[in-house]
């Protein structure tokens, strides 16, 4: 598995379309929505939580905003890119 930050697979990291994308892994619970929804976005790394894949600018905005909001503990954090959060709003 090959993270989009390897020093912080959870991130914060900034996507091309300027997008700040975190997951909480103290509220992450390890359901996968995220994985099956955005799956070049997010996978379970080896301690069961979510992180984000090398390959997130695969999905697109709207790929990336359905897994957040699919997340049953709201663990997807999405700031654009002048650091207004877009979810959860
Ligand atoms: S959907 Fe939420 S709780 Fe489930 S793995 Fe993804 S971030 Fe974690």
């Amino acid at each position: 598995m090959a993270w989009k930050d390897e020093g912080k697979p959870a991130g914060p990291v900034i996507l091309s379309n300027g997008w700040i994308v975190e997951v909480d892994r103290g509220v992450c619970i390890g359901a996968a929505p995220c994985t099956a929804m955005a799956p070049n976005s997010f996978a379970l790394d080896e301690g069961g939580k979510a992180a984000i894949l090398s390959t997130v600018d695969a999905d697109d905005q709207e790929t990336i905003l359905n897994a957040a909001r699919g997340c049953p503990v709201a663990a997807i954090r999405i700031k654009d890119a002048s650091g207004k959060q877009i979810f959860p709003e």
